[in-house]
This record gives structure tokens, C-alpha cells and sequence, in this order.
């Protein structure tokens, strides 16, 4: 195929600016897809308004004129006549036209019109007369230099070369939804012949990625399903029973089955690959520490990876009191960890030494290798890509993996992504726990807050307060950390210690802060999101949340669930300028999985798979959710496709789509 440079108009400058836009290849220049399209039809001027928007063409009468307004305004105005009407033009500024604006001269006119005075302000002209059917244009994202025109005219350029796409639809389905070829598909997307064809292009482009995506995850599935580097191992059950039943309390009945489904996955010379999802407050915790105990029962070392340092330390800190009576040897690796201890703890890992890591990524930077890593577990799996989880270094063995996520996947879209088979879900609290009370206050009520807050601290209970951001502007209007803290000194500083955290502060400091909120010492942390994830303090009774109309509905809900982890009620506190509906909807359910669903429809997938994941796995056009009608036929067909690519796997029509799935094994 050419390159670039062989297109006409591509000199070294345009290259640069296609480069800037991830255009390196023609073959990229073929996938540019437009985002959106403008139909150019001339208009019907019967129907028109003033101030609409108008698309006529027509000959120039007379010699236009240039009408000098001021120094920087200048206007051309002339006439069009068409068998319909005669109209006036206003063209401002664009005097360059001027030279090819020429009586007799066939012209199209966009603009917008103005009924009055029967003129056109134009904002756009081109040359000659409209086609007899509607023009669809589409619309690329460009940068500055670059225009659309020319992206457009260097894609038709070679569009109708003579040039191979892989066409990765397999030819039964292309005839079983009669799907355009790739080719035509291609060149209709960037030049639609009518809008009919436009949509079977862009049916034929997202079936391929939504099949592909698909088959992708099956893929990905598989090969760790048949890794034959998987762990096989006799699990004393008796002795997972006992450490259950010495627990401070009972597994509810969602917990016990996460517990089996992870037991038997262990058991089994099958790598696990298992996604443990459950709200927050769920007990997720201990079941990561109940498989951490099968694993060291088989003799196997466990990593616990957490997205945040104060996290990783807090399981760490658990740890340590939940296996104070077994002879496990555990360790706290993070970026705060000295080089002194770091040292010791990689060799440590590496001689067998350690049976339990916990920490940050540092569990999976370059120099951390494990003897006999058995188990994986990422706490919060949605902050991490897909792939980090599987980069753990081990010699030898596939250690098995299990992700926890809070941030449930309404269950249809979970099925389609994950399959059923792996999931395990935990849908009930821990009995005896109150429902959160969550009341949303506008903050010109703020006295109703403080008289809340008094109510709580009155009984010893602690508080979480959160802003949006650390430091204050003078005219910015959003609460900040220190803004609060000065509040709160006013409002409770004679009878509460209050404390501050928040990113910017060095762990040292954090580590403190936070020990001292754990043991009572402080009662109102004032923090940014830095305790949006993980954190467990069950006294704490009251979350108050500032400018909450600046977060996401899944990450109020995660914070939300900082409090209501023991007995005592607990309340959110829902501070915003004004009452939004998205805020309401917190009032009224407590259900991750029905919030995380209105996100979903709100919001777009975005939050919940990841852009990484869906970028990672190639969907450009089509969407997870606005057609996930499609995907759901597209799974249906990819399903029973998978097992004829397997077993016909030398069939040389596949290849093109072994070469496509293998790029997902180099990813990271
Ligand atoms: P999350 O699912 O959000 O990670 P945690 O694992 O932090 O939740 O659990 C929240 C709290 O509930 C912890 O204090 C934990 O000890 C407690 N917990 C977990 N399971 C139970 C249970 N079955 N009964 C009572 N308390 C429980
Ligand atoms: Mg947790």
C-alpha cells in the first residue's frame, strides 16, 4: 500500500500534523473514522423560518461588492438567482473570495437566513450547484492547520485504491445479517453514497468490533482457563471451616458461596480468574483473607495489590490481627517503603520467605519476583487495567487471580462481559447493619448540618468531611480542604480534634492522620477523595460531603460507604448549592447495583468498564451500551463462533483473526 507521503498534498508539515492526530499509515487514514455527519440538501425555502438554517445554490447576478464596515469588517454582498427566487448575500470578512465571485458563476450558499430582508449571512460558499440528492459530509476530529476538507479529500484519495482490508466477520454471518464487505463498508463511511448506505457501513464496522471484542474477552478467558502453568491443590476444608468459625462474626449467606466458588476454583487444575463483586460494606475484605489462608494452607505465597497506599496499609494492619495466631509471615510493600526494607522484602519474596505481600503497584515493579506466588487478589479491580493484574513475576506457575470491584456491573451487561460462570456476588449486608440515611442540604442551610454533626459527636461517634479539592481560590466557589477545616475549627474546635488528609500530604503524615482517626484520637477528618476507596473505620457515623454535584454518582456511593460498617445508624450528608435529581436519587436507594445503573444509562459506560478496556479491546464505533442490542447478538454468534475457531484453527480464513486476537497477549 502507499505511504503517507505518496498522497498528493502530504508534504513533511502535513505529515506532522496527521502524525499529531495518531495518523501514521495510510491504513490508519482508512480507520479515521468521522465522528459525526452534515447532510448538505438544498433547503426548501417555502418552509423556512427566519434565522434557520439555509443550504441553497444558484447563479451570481450582477458583480458583487466589497463594502469596507471598518478597519478589521469588510462584507461582500451580492445576488443568487435560481428558478425559485432571487436572495441577497452577506458574506463578512472573507474579501479572499472575492477574485472567483464572478457574475454567471454557479455557487452553494450555507448560512443562516434572514426572512426579512430575504439575505443569506453566509458562512460558507463553494463552488457550483447542489447534486440532485442529499450530500452527506462527514465531519473528522482535526487539529489546528489541519482542516476537515483535507483530511476528507486525503481519505477519498485513496479510498478507491487498489488496496486489501481484512474483512474479520466470518463469511456465514456476513450472509446472515447480508453485511456490506469491509471495503464498501470503508469507503462508504468516508463517502456515503446515500444514507441508507451509511447505515449499513456503519452497521458492518460495529458488528466487526463488537464481534471481535467479544471474541477478545472469550480469548483472554481461555487462555487462562488452559494455562497449563495452573495451580492444582488439596484444600483441608476442615481447617478453612475453623478459621471461619473463629471469625468475630458470621459469613452472611452471599459471603459463604463467594467463599465455595473461590475454594473450588482453587482446587481445581484450572486458573481462577474470578471477579468477587459486592457494594460497599459488603465484607469483601474477609474473603480476600479466607482464600489468602486456603492458598497458605497449600503452601503458596498470596499478593494483595490495593489502587492507594492508606488502603493497602489498612489491610495490612488487619492482616496482622486476623493471622496473629497462624505462623504467616506478611509484608507491607509500597512506594513509602525504605530501600532498606524493600530489599529485605524482596528477598524475602523471592527465597519463599514471605507468605503474604500487601500493597501497591510496587508488588509488580521490575525487581519484585516471587518463589511460589499462588494468589492473586486486586482489591478495587476497576482502577486498575486489564492487564496489570497479570504481570506479576513468577517462575513457573500461573498463580490464580481474584478481582474485587465495588463498583458493580448491572448484571445484563456483566453477563456480556464476563460470562456467567465467574462471577461471584455479594448482594447482602452483614446482618444488624443499619441502612445509611442519606439528606441532601443546600449549603445556604448549613447550621442544619452543624446541628447534625453535634448530634453525632454528642455520642462519640467520628466524622468523615469532604471537599472537592485541597487549597481554596479567593473567587473560586467551591469548598477546599482548608477552607472547611477553618469551619469546622470554628464550629468544633473547642470540643473535637480535627484532622486534615489528602494526596498531597507525604504517607509519613497520612499514615499518622489516619491512625490517629482509627484509634478515636481524631474526631472529624477532613479529607478530598484520598478515602474514597477501601477504608474501614466503624465508628466513624456521619459522611458530610461538600459541592457534591462535583462527583459521580458511584464515587458519592463509595464514599457513602466509608460510613454504616458497624451497628450504629449512620448518615451521608449531601452538601451542593442546589437540589439536583441525580443527587435525590441517594436519598432513595442504598443499592449499588441500581446506582451504578442509572449511571450507566446517565452517563455511558465509561466508568464502569474503563475507557482503557473498551479502547484496549477495540471498539471505535460502536458502544458497549448504545448498541448493546447488537452486542448482545454479536455475543450470541462470537460464543458459538469460538469453538469452530479453535478447533479448525489451521483453517487459513481464521488467521486473519488469530493475528488480531495475539495482540492482546503483547498489550502492557
Ligand atoms: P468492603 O466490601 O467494602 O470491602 P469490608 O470488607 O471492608 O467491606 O467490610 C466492612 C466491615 O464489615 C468490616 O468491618 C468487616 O469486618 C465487617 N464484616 C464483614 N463481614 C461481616 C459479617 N458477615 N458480619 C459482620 N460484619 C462483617
Ligand atoms: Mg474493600
Amino acid at each position: 500500500m502507499l505511504e503517507l507521503e505518496n498522497i498528493e498534498g502530504v508534504g513533511p508539515k502535513t505529515k506532522e500534523l496527521l502524525n499529531k492526530i495518531k495518523i501514521y499509515s495510510v491504513s490508519d487514514l482508512l480507520y479515521y473514522y468521522p465522528y459525526r455527519y452534515d447532510i448538505i440538501k438544498r433547503s426548501d425555502l417555502s418552509n423556512l423560518e427566519d434565522g434557520d438554517k439555509i443550504i441553497i445554490d444558484g447563479v451570481i447576478e450582477g458583480q458583487p461588492t466589497i463594502i469596507y464596515i471598518n478597519k478589521n469588517l469588510k462584507k461582500i454582498i451580492f445576488r443568487i438567482s435560481n428558478k425559485i427566487a432571487v436572495l441577497n448575500v452577506t458574506l463578512y470578512n472573507k474579501t479572499y473570495l472575492y477574485q472567483d465571485l464572478k457574475f454567471g458563476k454557479e455557487v452553494t450558499i450555507i448560512g443562516k437566513y434572514n426572512k426579512l430582508k430575504n439575505t443569506i449571512i453566509a458562512t460558507d460558499i463553494r463552488f457550483g450547484i447542489l447534486p440532485p440528492t442529499a450530500k452527506i459530509e462527514p465531519i473528522y476530529y482535526t487539529t489546528s492547520g489541519l482542516s476537515v476538507k483535507q483530511i476528507s479529500k486525503f481519505i477519498t484519495s485513496i479510498l478507491y485504491d487498489d488496496y486489501e482490508v481484512v474483512d474479520l466477520v466470518p463469511r456465514y454471518l456476513n450472509e446472515k445479517y447480508n453485511l456490506l464487505s469491509k471495503k464498501i463498508a470503508i469507503q462508504n463511511i468516508h463517502n456515503p453514497v446515500d444514507i441508507l448506505m451509511l447505515k449499513k457501513a456503519r452497521q458492518k464496522i460495529k458488528y466487526e468490533e463488537l464481534f471481535m471484542y467479544v471474541l477478545k474477552l472469550n480469548y483472554l478467558k481461555r487462555k487462562i482457563s488452559n494455562d497449563t502453568n495452573a495451580i492444582e491443590r488439596v484444600i483441608d476444608r476442615e481447617k478453612i471451616d475453623k478459621f471461619i468459625n473463629n471469625l468475630p462474626f458470621k459469613l452472611t449467606l452471599d459471603q459463604s458461596k463467594a467463599v465455595n466458588d473461590i475454594i473450588n476454583d482453587l482446587s481445581i487444575k484450572k486458573r481462577m480468574n474470578r471477579l468477587l463483586q459486592g457494594d460497599v460494606g459488603s465484607g469483601k475484605t474477609i474473603i480476600a483473607f479466607i482464600s489468602i489462608y486456603a492458598n497458605y494452607l497449600s503452601k503458596y505465597q498470596s499478593a494483595l495489590m490495593a489502587p492507594t497506599e492508606i488502603l493497602a496499609k489498612q489491610h495490612y494492619e488487619e492482616a496482622k490481627k486476623i493471622f496473629a495466631d497462624y505462623k504467616m509471615n506478611i509484608a507491607l510493600l509500597t512506594s513509602s517503603t525504605s530501600s532498606k526494607d524493600k530489599k529485605e522484602i524482596y528477598d524475602g519474596l523471592e527465597s519463599g520467605k514471605i507468605n503474604l505481600v500487601i500493597g501497591t503497584h510496587s508488588l509488580i515493579q521490575d525487581g519484585v519476583s516471587y518463589k511460589k506466588l499462588g494468589l492473586v487478589i486486586t482489591d478495587e479491580q476497576h482502577r486498575f487495567g486489564v492487564h496489570q493484574r497479570d504481570t506479576f513475576k513468577n517462575k513457573g506457575i500461573s498463580p490464580d487471580i481474584l478481582s474485587m470491584s465495588a463498583t458493580p456491573i448491572p448484571r445484563t451487561y456483566a453477563l456480556t462481559i464476563y460470562g456467567d460462570t465467574d462471577i461471584s456476588s455479594i448482594k447482602s449486608k452483614p446482618i444488624g447493619r443499619k441502612e445509611v440515611i442519606t439528606i441532601f442540604k443546600k449549603e445556604k442551610d448549613i447550621t442544619d448540618v452543624l446541628v447534625m454533626m453535634k448530634k453525632e459527636l454528642d455520642l462519640n461517634h467520628q466524622i468523615y468531611v469532604v471537599a472537592p479539592m485541597i487549597d481554596g481560590d479567593e473567587d473560586d466557589e467551591r469548598e477546599s480542604v482548608n477552607d472547611l477545616e477553618e469551619k469546622m475549627n470554628k464550629a468544633f474546635g473547642k470540643v473535637c480534634k480535627i484532622g486534615i488528609i489528602h494526596g498531597k500530604l507525604d504517607s509519613k503524615e497520612k499514615n499518622k492522620i489516619m491512625n490517629n482517626f482509627e484509634n478515636g484520637k481524631i474526631n472529624i477528618l477532613i479529607s478530598t477523595t484520598v478515602i474514597e476507596v477501601g477504608v474501614n473505620v466503624p465508628n466513624a457515623s456521619m459522611i458530610v460531603i461538600f459541592d457534591a454535584n462535583m462527583f459521580g454518582l458511584s464515587t458519592l456511593h463509595q464514599l457513602r460507604g466509608r460510613v454504616g460498617r458497624s451497628d450504629i445508624q449512620s448518615y451521608c450528608i449531601l452538601v451542593a448549592k442546589e437540589s439536583l435529581e441525580r443527587l435525590r436519587l441517594l436519598e432513595k436507594t442504598n443499592d449499588g447495583f441500581e446506582i451504578s445503573e442509572y449511571d450507566f444509562q446517565v452517563r455511558g459506560e465509561g466508568d464502569l468498564f474503563g475507557t482503557r478496556q473498551s479502547g484496549e479491546l477495540g471498539l471505535k464505533m460502536a458502544s458497549v451500551k448504545k448498541d448493546f442490542k447488537m452486542l448482545l447478538k454479536a455475543k450470541e454468534d462470537a460464543d458459538e463462533f469460538i469453538n469452530m475457531l479453535f478447533t479448525f484453527e489451521t483453517n487459513p480464513e481464521f488467521e486473519p483473526i488469530f493475528t488480531e486476537l495475539k495482540k492482546i497477549d503483547s498489550l502492557d
